[in-house]
């Protein structure tokens, strides 16, 4: 059984969707776990989530509740993934690294700086600990090939698995940049070794940030040619992260199959979000009535991730 916690979060409405709705939005609130939701057709329905982060809600309230359980666990050793969830334009980004990531205000900054912060505190706090190194490797998987963020001309970096060392990106460079892009996955790998005063032993954690690509669907906007091959890529890789997740809170009935090789992102996130990891999962949604076939998808997603 694995540890998963499924959040949403409603982003405020923008300027735009201010003037084109007014104070129209598709979600009413019941409570700090519950709200209503209401469809296109004006159908209502109930989601509850461990916890629901409305629009006025803090990036530090997100960090502390879902994120820094994973800091903690990954100090002492046990791997964890954050990953946020939702189309485009959701809050996905502006969840994982703020406003921006090179400069925002304190308050704002997102959860990926926040981990660094976290990690070096949490650490830095462990009397037992001599030595220790965190490196962390940034890569992107666009059209099922794996690209490192550190160094653009490695745009096919194999997946590998080792006894030792779990799940390895062979030549990714560890070491900031970023190509936001929607139609590619963000992923972000930190290790953290550690070695012990006295007896010199070892110990190694892995927690990976994940910011997925925009869960919409091709149809709606009507592509083609690369845009749509694109889609049917992102649409695949997203079912395997479903069907994993699902495997793993045992809603599939498959027995104890995992299928994490039915694609890249999956493979990668193989050895932080089985086991006896700690898995969480922000879906993020816009809170326009011009959105709510997306949102509705967004929020089944989660809904089904949390069902153990
Ligand atoms: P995504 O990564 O899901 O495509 P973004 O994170 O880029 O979406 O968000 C879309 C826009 O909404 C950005 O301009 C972003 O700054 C803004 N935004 C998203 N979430 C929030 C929030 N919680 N508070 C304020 N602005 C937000
Ligand atoms: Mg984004």
């Amino acid at each position: 059984m694995s540890n998963i916690t499924v959040c949403a979060r409603l982003r405020p409405s923008s300027s735009k969707e201010r003037k084109d709705n007014g104070d129209n939005v598709c979600m009413r609130r019941l409570d700090a776990e519950t709200f209503i939701f209401k469809d296109e057709k004006e159908e209502d329905f109930t989601f509850s989530f461990d916890k629901v982060f409305y629009e006025e809600s803090k990036q530090a309230e997100v960090y502390e509740f879902l994120v820094l359980p994973i800091v903690r666990d990954a100090v002492n050793a046990i791997n964890g993934t954050f990953i946020t969830y939702g189309q485009t334009g959701a809050g996905k980004t502006y969840s994982m690294e703020g406003p921006s990531i090179l400069k925002c205000d304190e308050e704002k900054k997102g959860i990926l700086p926040r981990v660094v912060d976290g990690l070096f505190e949490h650490i830095k706090s462990l009397n037992e600990v001599e030595n220790y190194s965190i490196k962390l490797s940034m890569v992107e998987i666009y059209m099922e090939k794996v690209r490192d963020l550190f160094d653009l001309s490695k745009d096919n970096i194999q997946i590998k698995e080792s006894k030792v060392q779990g799940i390895l990106l062979s030549g990714a460079t560890e070491t900031e940049m970023n190509m936001a892009s929607s139609r590619s996955h963000s992923v972000y790998i930190f290790t953290i070794q550690q070695e012990f005063t006295g007896d010199k032993r070892m110990r190694a954690g892995k927690l990976v940030l994940v910011d997925l690509a925009g869960s919409e669907k091709a149809e709606k906007t009507g592509a083609e040619g690369r845009v749509l091959e694109e889609a049917k890529m992102i649409n695949k890789s997203l079912s395997a992260l479903g069907n994993v997740i699902n495997a793993l809170t045992g809603g599939s009935g498959r027995g104890n199959h995992i299928p994490y090789r039915d694609s890249k992102l999956t493979r990668i996130l193989q050895d932080a979000i089985g086991g006896n990891s700690r898995t969480a999962l922000l879906c993020c949604c816009s809170p326009s009535p011009s959105n709510a076939s997306e949102s509705l998808s967004t929020l089944r997603f989660g809904g089904r991730a949390k069902h153990i």
